[in-house]
């Protein structure tokens, strides 16, 4: 199996009905993954919460999440030989336009945290 990359949901996103997703992130950080990936192009990772915000609106717990996420995308970009850079929204809403790419995304350059 090979994917092209990772779709980015949050959970104030409404049009997955059920389908569900890859790995969840909760509020507490907690990440859930699914016992079987579902999509065979793209690993779908969901945020609890809407972080359609910029980075310095967000709390503490949410900044959390996403740190978390970027350390879920570095895992999993190594283990299925994914770059961690190819990122893409689900849409244009989910997570939507203030989503802060930039802190999920720990590129080469500044080393593995
Ligand atoms: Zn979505």
């Amino acid at each position: 199996m090979s994917f092209e990359g990772f779709i980015i949901h949050h959970s104030s996103c409404t049009s997955i009905n059920g389908v569900g997703y890859d790995f969840w992130i909760g509020a507490d950080s907690v990440v859930t993954s699914a016992p079987l990936l579902t999509d065979p192009s793209h690993i779908h990772i969901c945020l609890q919460g809407n972080f359609n915000r910029s980075y310095d609106l967000l709390g503490t717990a949410e900044k959390q999440q996403l740190f978390i996420a970027s350390k879920l995308i570095m895992e999993l970009s190594r283990q299925y030989d994914i770059s961690p850079l190819f990122l893409y929204p689900h849409s244009s809403t989910c997570p939507g336009e203030e989503f802060p790419w930039n802190e999920l995304v720990i590129y080469p350059s500044h080393g593995y945290h």
